[in-house]
């Protein structure tokens, strides 16, 4: 059955790789991109957002079955909470409607296994509350310094995942029958890693971070197919989930960690729920 699909990014590294593959199967794709995709849209701004998100509507004429958003920046600057956080958030929440007129509508947002690095908590509690004149000054002031202008695309990356934890079981999204989950990838081989991985010393570095004891850097065919398979038909209980596409490097560092987190919190829930039912 052939679907519709906006993706955001389009026109380079993960989001063009997916749109191609989506095509390849025989799929209408609307690539959503500053340049060189069908809708030239600027996501660093509310007006951008909502003017791509009903450009792509119109182009698909109101139905869209499945929305990726791919688009991002690295760079350890302010406007990267901008694209990576709002660009992706306030996008979808726009591509709702369109989404709405599907029977089978799904969505999926790139994060990053950066997610589970350092980051600077007031940003990312500023991008939660859905403050962007917040969240852009705490980011301006962080790009002021090399050494704190990297935890921006930290702080991005695990607010992306966080919201889509938050959101994918609520009414909007699980209640709307809408899947709503997250691809992090580790490195991926694409123009936005491409000088760091030039030199033996950029190597090292992300080599360092993002460490990948299985199938090392990949190409952006494997975050591409995980990304086609979770807004797919056949994903029908995948939700609210990040998927670590990374090699191994989120267990490498998190280890048995992300089983140890708040014992207490969950044995409170159960006991509400319980109660609940009067027991
Ligand atoms: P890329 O640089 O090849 O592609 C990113 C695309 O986003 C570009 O086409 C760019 O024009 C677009 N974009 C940037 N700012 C925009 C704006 N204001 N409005 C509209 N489009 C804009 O990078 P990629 O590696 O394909 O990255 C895709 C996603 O994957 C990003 O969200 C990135 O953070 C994430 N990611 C990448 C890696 C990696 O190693 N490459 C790792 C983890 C996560």
């Amino acid at each position: 059955m052939s679907r519709t699909y906006v993706i955001t990014g389009a026109a380079s590294g993960i989001g063009k790789t997916t749109a191609e593959l989506l095509r390849a199967e025989g799929h209408t794709v609307i690539g959503v991109d500053l340049a060189g995709a069908e809708v030239d849209g600027d996501l660093s701004t509310p007006a951008g957002r909502h003017a791509a998100a009903e450009a792509a509507t119109q182009q698909a004429g109101g139905t869209v079955d499945a929305v990726i958003t791919c688009a991002g920046l690295s760079l350890p600057k302010a406007i990267t909470a901008s694209v990576n956080y709002f660009g992706m958030t306030e996008f979808l929440e726009a591509m709702r409607p369109a989404l709405a007129q599907s029977t089978a509508p799904r969505a999926a947002l790139v994060s990053s296994l950066s997610s589970v690095q350092p980051v600077y908590p007031p940003l990312v509690d500023a991008f939660l509350r859905d403050d962007e004149a917040a969240a852009v000054g705490i980011a301006e002031e962080l790009a002021q310094n090399e050494q704190t202008g990297g935890l921006i695309y930290a702080s991005s990356k695990q607010a992306i995942s966080r919201w889509v934890h938050r959101e994918a079981v609520t009414e909007r999204w699980a209640g709307a029958d809408i899947p709503l989950n997250a691809v992090a990838p580790g490195v991926v081989n694409t123009p936005m890693t491409s000088e760091l991985r030039a030199t033996p010393g950029g190597t090292a570095l992300i080599d360092t971070v993002v460490p990948m004891p299985l199938g090392y850097h990949q190409e952006p065919e494997s975050i591409a197919k995980l990304l086609i398979w979770l807004t797919s038909v056949d994903n029908t209980h995948c939700c609210g989930q990040t998927i670590y596409c990374d090699g191994g490097a989120e267990a490498v560092l998190r280890g048995e960690d992300v089983w140890s987190w708040n014992n207490d919190a969950i044995a409170q829930k159960f006991t509400e729920l319980f109660s609940q039912l009067g027991r």
